[in-house]
């Protein structure tokens, strides 16, 4: 090769890089409005060159700290280490965010090719000798009383991480874990995209004599969809939830709820390219082989090393604390369900696919409480008036569309988090309804995160995201009660990522921590102080009658025994699969049965995942595996909390809410979770609040 040749290739790649770099918005700093993430801009090819840059970058910035000639400090080491990756996270965030959303194919494959790059790269870093010894070195040699009390809980986090991964095993031992890591976090990926499109892409076609039963509402609902996915002049329902739910409820063709219930169960296992009963046992064993490798008997001990319950033992504990009454009451509900069919002269026993059907029943006879008649004061934007209402008695802040921003798609709002004096707190994205290429379910996750490192204080830009009932014809978004207090939900983890004061962003909470600022929230939806606030008829303007909101109340009750037990097992399920020590070619069907089997569930309920589409613990290296049971735990601080405020007097007391938010929103990562707690309360969490809630005593 001449010289001319190769100074040409040096120029051609030079701008090759500068181009791709040039018209890439990740490359330079945001300019928009509070710096939000241009969406307009972004193109799916932007995603890889920026992805890799951010690999890239961070691996020169924990370069410099390992290369670096001073003595290991906590300055030198643990903080320049907490804020590597600056680059990669604002990318990662945005495509993570993007692709949970609006999902395509070409974006499917960046997250599996880049899954694996990623693992590695945090293999490399986590398991790299050098950058240990510096950090063991800061662990054992730092003079803890200088130290704030965050910055000791992130030296502990820090060096516990990297302990936790591996970093004193051996050489060879190492190499082992990076394999199953890199093998765990392809498989699980796949687990998650198979069971969406398993689920996505299923539908039944109804004719008219198939609606019998449904109410005018569904049947539009239905017909929306069919126009949507090309069945004109037909009903389509679909594995939405917002779709199969109402449809079991409401339709009284029981051939028909049976085909929808089973098809919606069976996501994961019907033999076909998306079928994910191989994956199972493939993930847990590496789970096992892992835990081993660590130095722990079983994954669940790894896991909950880290979590406010501590041990497996602790988790079964509590669980059977509350499986007992619940599955007693469900009994109760299946007997009464069973005694309907037999009064109405048939003869059939009462089957999973009918709960739905026959609760209803039983809703409207003892409560005289019909969904379709409470949906109307349930319009999306009313609801969502609310929660902005309430999180302006409690902390003083306010909410203002903005119609400015740039969006990643149509249907989103954005609005401006203010504090009462008018200065900027964050920004938030709603996303509320469902469409293809959007995962199921409803969560908060955020394109930037709150933090104060060198007196620089970081505005958070979050998002809510919903797949709530949607708009049809000129009829606004008319939302179920359920969906209301989802929403709730989901605004209490954004109100957590919003209102948060901390130094740094690495800081994690446990997992039986999280969903607390989220369950607390559930319980103002239901408050008639609360509810007078946002429940307006969406036609006529007027308030929701007292009489309505007696019968939610008393209604909350209903069917606790079924919802409670659906869940534990799904809870014991997770426990049973991450307990287990010696790897083996399970069955996934047959373990499942045996799981149950073991508590004793009645064949009329299912547990709310079956184990081949339980994306909570078969989806990420670590994800919510042994975690599930955290939803409860977290609901015991949640419902002590608001006992809290009960017990004041007034559900909107400002000084217990300023508490709230100094203590439980403002700390939390920050130092050990049950120790803020008590700062919150005087004391720690009680079970009883929680089980008064739910029926259970
Ligand atoms: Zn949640």
């Amino acid at each position: 090769m001449n010289k001319f040749k190769l100074f040409s290739i040096i120029i051609g790649i030079f701008i090759m890089t500068c181009s791709t770099k040039n018209n890439n918005p990740f490359f330079s700093e945001w300019d928009t409005l509070f710096q939000v993430p241009p969406f307009g801009e972004i193109k799916e090819t932007h995603y890889m060159p920026a992805l890799m840059e951010g690999i890239d970058r961070k691996t020169k910035e924990i370069d410099t700290i390992i290369n670096s000639l001073d003595d290991p400090s906590f300055e030198n080491t643990i903080e320049a280490f907490e804020a590597t990756g600056y680059f990669l996270d604002k990318v990662s965030n945005v495509f993570n965010n993007v692709r949970g959303t609006n999902a395509t194919d070409k974006l499917d494959n960046i997250a599996k090719e880049f899954a694996p790059i990623r693992t590695k790269h945090n293999d490399d870093i986590i398991l790299n000798t050098n950058l240990f010894e510096k950090i063991k070195y800061v662990y054992d040699n730092t003079d803890r009383a200088v130290l704030t009390t965050e910055q000791n809980t992130l030296l502990d986090k820090i060096y516990g991480d990297f302990v936790r991964n591996g970093a004193n095993l051996t050489e060879e031992e190492k190499v082992e874990l990076r394999k199953i890591n890199e093998e765990l976090s392809v498989l699980t990926l796949t687990f998650r995209q198979n069971v969406r499109d398993d689920g996505n892409e299923w539908e039944i076609v109804l004719a008219e004599s198939d609606l019998v039963g449904l109410t005018e509402s569904i049947k539009s609902a239905a017909a929306n969809i069919a126009e949507e996915r090309g069945h004109k002049d037909k009903w389509v329902v679909t594995l939405d939830k917002p779709s199969w739910i109402p449809f079991l409820t409401y339709s009284e063709r029981r051939d028909l709820r049976e085909k929808v219930f089973t098809a919606y169960i069976n996501r994961g296992n019907n033999d076909n390219e998306y079928d994910t009963k191989l994956f199972i046992p493939k993930i847990v064993n590496l789970r096992i082989k892992r835990a081993n490798l660590l130095g722990y008997k079983n994954h669940a001990d790894y896991v909950l090393e880290r979590s406010m319950a501590k041990t497996s033992k602790n988790v079964y504990d509590f669980l059977f604390k509350l499986w007992k009454p619940a599955l007693n009451r469900a009994k109760t509900e299946a007997y009464d369900l069973q005694s309907i069919i037999y009064n109405n002269g048939d003869n059939f026993k009462l089957e999973p696919w009918d709960w739905w059907y026959y609760t209803e029943k039983v809703r409207m006879e003892k409560f005289d409480l019909d969904d379709n008649e409470l949906r109307p004061y349930f319009e999306v934007t009313n609801v969502i008036n609310g929660v902005f209402w309430l999180s302006n008695q409690l902390f003083g802040i306010t909410f203002t569309e903005r119609t400015d921003l740039p969006k990643y798609f149509d249907e989103v709002k954005t609005f401006e988090v203010k504090e009462a004096d008018g200065s900027h707190i964050g920004i938030l994205y709603t996303d509320y309804h469902p469409r293809i290429g959007k995962g199921t379910g409803a969560w908060a996750s955020g394109f930037r995160y709150q933090s104060n490192r060198i007196g620089k204080w970081v505005n958070p830009v979050i998002i809510n995201v919903g797949n709530f009932t949607s708009p049809v014809g000129d009829k606004p978004a008319l939302l179920g009660f359920d969906e209301v207090e989802t929403l709730f939900h989901e605004f209490g983890h954004a109100l957590h990522s919003l209102l948060r004061n901390r130094v740094y962003t690495k800081q994690t909470m446990p997992r039986d921590f999280v969903e607390f600022p989220s369950q607390v929230m559930e319980n103002w939806a239901i408050e008639l102080d609360v509810l007078k606030h946002y429940a307006f008829h969406y036609e006529t303007g007027e308030l929701i009658p007292d009489e309505l909101i007696n019968k939610i109340q008393n209604a909350s009750l209903h069917n606790q025994g079924f919802m409670n037990v659906e869940y534990l097992a799904a809870s014991f399920l997770d426990m049973d699969w991450h307990t287990l020590e010696e790897t083996e070619d399970w069955d996934p069907l047959e373990f499942e049965k045996a799981s149950m089997e073991k508590i004793g569930l009645i064949p009329e309920i299912i547990p709310r995942y079956n184990s081949y589409y339980f994306n909570h613990i078969f989806s990420g290296v670590i994800g919510y595996s042994s975690g599930y049971y955290s939803y409860i735990m977290s609901e015991i601080m949640a419902s002590d909390a608001f006992q809290y405020f009960k017990d004041s007097g007034n559900i909107l007391n400002k000084d217990i809410a300023a508490k709230y938010r100094k203590y439980i929103l403002g700390l939390s990562g920050t130092e050990d979770a049950a120790e803020i707690y008590r700062k919150f309360r005087g004391k720690d969490p009680d079970i009883e609040p929680l089980l008064i809630k739910r029926g259970l005593k």
